[in-house]
């Protein structure tokens, strides 16, 4: 890959590394960080919130990691939210998550910078996550470069930066609660240069989905995407071929800094020796699934995870329950402890007496080797971001379940623009999960969704090699912006 650059030869790069402190944001960030320390030979300090840290600590994530390198270093900050629940593994309040850290990260971001700029070698360019944009203001203080890493598809994002123009329209706020169910959200947004014609109002990030002006989400959303103007570029997880029309709309878009494509990171950034000792998983995963899936004939076992944040009421877990009773198919599922909202989620004895031949249960897996498995041959999904990149990296079908946040924008490209998914209804029913594993596993349009999975891979796997697009462009991205030469 990327040769280190003469510029890094006479100083050591120092790049402080912020993900939003979330799953789906600390894995892809970690992912580049690697890449920054492994190819570019940058010391890397890359930061957590406490609680984050001590989950990583905790699920043996970085514990082997902390002491052995000293030129990829771990440090944290506190959320600002109240302490209550510090040894808690659950998902923390994305709102109130986002609020806090608009309002009380920069100060100990800033001493934490000048801390390290006491030690050697100073910082020299900040890479933060796009809905952290707090940062820029810490950037600006240091006069040094800082890239905004935004984890979302390109589809995703040019949705957040056109919530400006759906609130001058008078389009969102929703006048009404009766909006999200009235027929409202079928708008289409054919006006949005770059997106696929049947876009709705519906398919945009969801959290427009308010009646409220000060919603939290909103707002928030709509200031970092403001904001992205004031740093020196913009680096996207995806990949030209996949997004062209949007990544084009998007450079003319919100007056943006340049922008570097660089993924799928799943693919390009494959590290060895000590570096890949070090994982991002908030969760300890649970071991038996890769010898499970071992024992079955190819594209024969349905995944289902629906990530780290999505939760469901009880009964919609048993309408899942039972359309994976009813399919007949062999399925891993992975249920996190918090899956279901407020409580405990409990299957009903009949569905794991029927189903204890061929349903594997986890509450968390490696999911990036699950989806590279031969015997996965669907995946039911809430189609976040990461899960979308790794499931095309697989070159397996998706049947989309959307929850929340750009996942509704991530399932109509699959369904629409990309031929690799099916959406479930949001009111989901087991005779509808059943016909739809069935068409998705043994149907010709599963057939034919597999075939495009397969092609999407390959060219993943072309952006992802020795001067494919994405690998380029991330020596641009570091050449031109983080080195600034
Ligand atoms: N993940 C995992 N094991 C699991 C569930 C999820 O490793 O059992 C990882 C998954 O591979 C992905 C991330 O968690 O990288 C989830 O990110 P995504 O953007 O798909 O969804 P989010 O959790 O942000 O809703």
């Amino acid at each position: 890959m990327g040769s280190i650059p003469k510029e890094m030869e006479k100083k050591k790069a120092h790049a402080v590394c912020i993900p939003y402190p979330a799953q789906g944001h600390i894995t892809p960030m970690m992912k580049l960080a690697k890449l920054l320390r492994s190819d570019y030979g940058f010391h890397i300090t890359f930061v957590n919130t406490h609680y984050n840290h001590k989950r990583l600590l905790r699920s043996n994530a970085i514990s082997s990691a902390v002491d052995q390198l000293p030129d990829f270093r771990f440090e944290s900050i506190p959320d600002g939210l109240p302490p209550s629940d510090a040894d808690s593994d659950a998902t923390q309040d994305i709102p109130s998550l986002c609020d806090s850290l608009w309002k009380h990260a920069l100060p100990p971001f800033l001493d934490l910078l000048r801390k390290l700029n006491r030690e050697s070698p100073p910082v020299s360019c900040i890479v933060s996550d796009g809905a952290m944009s707090f940062t820029l203001d810490a950037a600006k203080a240091l006069n040094i470069p800082e890239v905004l890493f935004w984890t979302p598809s390109a589809c995703g994002v040019l949705g957040y930066l056109h919530y400006q123009h759906l609130l001058e329209r008078g389009l969102i706020p929703l006048k009404d609660e009766s909006d999200i169910t009235n027929g409202f959200l079928d708008t289409p947004v054919d006006w949005i240069p770059g997106f696929n014609k049947n876009m709705r109002l519906k398919d945009l990030p969801s959290f427009l989905r308010t009646t409220d002006p000060s919603d939290i989400m909103l707002n928030c959303c709509n200031r970092e995407a403001q904001r992205a103007a004031m740093a020196s570029g913009i680096i996207l997880n995806t990949f030209d071929e996949l997004e062209q029309p949007v990544l084009e709309a998007m450079a003319v878009v919100g007056r943006l800094p340049p922008i570097f494509t660089v993924g799928p990171l799943n693919l390009i950034s494959r590290p060895h020796g000590p570096l890949a000792s070090i994982l991002s998983s908030l969760w300890k995963e649970e071991n038996g699934c890769l010898e499970w899936l071992d024992s079955h004939a190819p594209a024969s076992v349905v995944y289902v995870n629906f990530g780290s944040i999505t939760v469901m009421t009880k009964e919609q877990l048993v309408e899942f329950a039972w359309g994976l009773a009813n399919c007949e198919y062999e399925f891993l599922w992975v249920i996190r402890p918090d899956l279901v909202r407020g409580e405990t989620a409990v299957l009903p004895l009949e569905f794991l007496e029927r189903t204890k031949e061929r349903g594997l249960m986890a509450s968390w897996c490696p999911q990036e080797a699950v989806l590279e498995h031969a015997a996965v041959g669907g995946f039911l999904t809430h189609s976040g971001w990461n899960s979308t990149l790794e499931s095309i990296s697989g070159g397996v079908p998706m049947l989309s379940w959307p929850f929340f946040a750009e996942q509704q924008t991530n399932c109509r490209y699959a369904c629409e623009e990309w031929g690799i998914g099916m959406e479930i209804d949001n009111d989901v029913k087991r005779e509808k999960v059943e016909r739809l594993i069935r068409e998705l596993m043994g149907g010709e349009k599963g057939k034919q969704m597999r075939n495009k999975a397969m092609e999407w891979k390959m060219s993943a796997v072309r952006a992802t090699q020795p001067g494919g697009s994405s690998c380029c462009n991330l020596v641009r991205l570091v050449k031109e912006v983080l080195l600034n030469t």
